[in-house]
C-alpha cells in the first residue's frame, strides 16, 4: 500500500515539519546566509543544550549516531583483543561500532518485559578481556542501569550507553546518557529528536574523554593542521544543528504526547487476545520511541502471526514496522563471532513476534483508535490469535 492511501502511516515526518515550518525555514535560511556551515555557534549551542538536558558534563556533536558509538569506543581506547558486552536485540550499528574497533561483541540475552539487556546474565560473561558494557535503551525504555553500573564498578569496566532511541528518558530520576562514561545519541530523522539528514552526539561525563572526541571527529586536530593523532571527519554541520535546536524546544511536549498515545493504545488494546502490550518498569520515564507489541504465534503454524497481522493492517491502511526481525547474533555480518541460533532464546522468540505500531506525536486520537480497532478486527476475524486447541474441528457441530 502506498503512503498516499495509508490512513495511518507508520512515520509522520511531514506531519512533524508542517506546524513548525516557518520557524525551521527562517532558521535554516539564516545559517545559509551566514556563510558559517561547519562546527559553528549552533553546534556549540546544541552541544550545551543536549549536555544540560542529559545531565552530562559535556556533549560533542558528530556526523551520525553510528559514528557517535564508534568514536566513543575509540575515545575509551577499545581496541582489538577487547570484549564489549551488549544486547543482540538492537539496531546493527551498536555491534558494528564494536566490530569496527576490532573488539569482540559479547552478547547477553534480553529481558522479555523491557526488551533490554538482561542484567542478571552479564556477570557470567565477564572475562579478563572485557573492557566495557554497552547497554541499549531500546524503544525509548531505559536499560536497568543500577546493576550495570554496579558491575562496571566491581570489574572496572567502561559503560557506553546506546542512547539513540531514548533521549530525555529517565531511570530513577536520572536522564539516560548521564550514567555511563559516554552516551551516544542519534538524530536520524525518525528518532524522537530528528535532523533533516544525519547527525549524532556523544555525551560524556569526563572532560578528557570529551576533548579526545573533539579531536577524533576532526582528523585528530586540536590546533588546525597540527594532527596529534589519527582521526576522521565526523563533523556536525550548522544547518542540522539549527534544525535540532529549533526542534529541541518541542521535545518535551512531543515526548508527553508519545506517552499519551501509549496510554491510549494500552486502554484500547489491553483486552485484545493474541498480543502482549509493552510494559514500563517502575522508576523509569519511557519516551516511547517505539510502541512495540508482541504477536503470539500459533503452535504448528509456519507463517508468523506477526507477519500476517502486519500484512492485514497494511490492507486496512495502517502502517507498522518490525524492529528487528533477525537478532544480531544470527546475522551473516557477525558470523565470525561464533554465535548460533538457539544461543539467546528470549531474543529469538521476541524477534519472531515484535511489531511496532505507528507512534509519533502528531498522531490524532482517531488515528490511534483506528489502529487499535484494525488490530481487534483482524485478530477477531482470523484464527491467528487463537490457540490451536480452540480451532473448530472440521465436521464438528
Ligand atoms: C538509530 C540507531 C543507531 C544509529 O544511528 P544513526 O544516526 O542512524 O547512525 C544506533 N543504535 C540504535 C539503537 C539506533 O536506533
Amino acid at each position: 500500500m502506498t503512503q498516499a492511501t495509508q490512513k495511518v502511516p507508520v512515520l509522520g515526518l511531514k506531519e512533524q515539519y508542517q506546524p513548525i515550518a516557518n520557524e525551521l525555514e527562517a532558521n535554516v535560511l539564516s545559517v545559509l546566509r551566514s556563510g558559517n556551515y561547519i562546527l559553528g555557534e549552533h553546534v556549540k549551542g546544541l552541544e550545551a543544550e543536549v549536555a544540560k538536558l542529559s545531565g552530562a558534563a559535556e556533549a560533542v556533536g558528530v556526523a551520525n549516531g553510528t559514528d557517535a558509538l564508534i568514536l566513543a569506543l575509540w575515545a575509551l581506547n577499545i581496541e582489538p583483543g577487547d570484549e564489549v558486552i551488549t544486547s543482540p536485540f538492537t539496531f546493527a550499528a551498536t555491534v558494528e561500532a564494536i566490530a569496527i574497533r576490532g573488539a569482540k561483541p559479547v552478547f547477553v540475552d534480553i529481558d522479555p518485559e523491557t526488551f533490554n539487556i538482561n542484567t542478571k546474565q552479564i556477570e557470567a560473561v565477564i572475562t579478563k578481556k572485557t573492557k566495557a558494557i554497552l547497554p541499549v535503551h531500546l524503544y525509548g525504555h531505559p536499560a536497568d542501569m543500577d546493576p550495570i553500573m554496579e558491575l562496571a564498578r566491581k570489574y572496572k569496566l567502561f559503560v557506553v550507553e546506546d542512547n539513540a532511541q531514548a533521549i530525555a528518558a529517565t531511570y530513577k530520576g536520572k536522564t539516560t546518557g548521564s550514567f555511563g562514561d559516554v552516551g551516544c545519541i542519534s538524530f536520524y530523522p525518525t528518532k524522537n529528536l530528528g535532523a533533516a539528514g544525519d547527525a549524532g552526539m556523544v555525551t560524556a561525563n569526563n572532560k578528557e574523554v570529551a576533548d579526545r572526541l573533539r579531536k577524533l571527529r576532526a582528523h585528530g586536530m586540536w590546533v588546525r593542521y597540527y594532527h596529534d593523532e589519527l582521526g576522521v571527519n565526523s563533523r556536525l554541520d550548522e544547518i542540522q544543528a539549527v534544525i535540532l535546536r529549533t526542534k529541541l524546544k518541542y521535545l518535551s511536549t512531543w515526548n508527553d504526547r508519545r506517552r499519551q498515545i501509549a496510554k491510549l493504545y494500552e486502554t484500547l488494546l489491553k483486552d485484545c487476545p493474541g498480543i502482549t502490550l509493552p510494559k514500563t518498569s517502575a522508576d523509569v520515564t519511557h519516551v516511547w520511541h517505539q510502541y512495540t507489541i508482541r504477536v503470539h504465534n500459533n503452535k504448528g503454524t509456519e507463517t508468523k502471526a506477526r507477519d500476517i497481522l502486519q500484512t492485514k493492517l497494511s490492507e486496512l491502511g495502517v502502517g507498522s514496522m518490525c524492529y528487528y526481525p533477525v537478532p544480531l547474533h544470527m546475522q551473516k555480518a557477525f558470523s565470525q563471532y561464533g554465535y548460533a541460533a538457539g544461543d539467546f532464546p528470549v531474543t529469538e522468540a521476541v524477534s519472531d513476534e515484535v511489531l511496532s505500531l505507528p507512534m509519533y506525536p502528531e498522531l490524532t486520537d482517531e488515528q490511534v483508535k483506528l489502529v487499535a480497532q484494525s488490530i481487534q478486527t483482524i485478530l477477531g476475524q482470523t484464527s491467528i490469535a487463537t490457540p490451536v486447541i480452540a480451532q473448530p474441528v472440521v465436521g464438528a457441530v
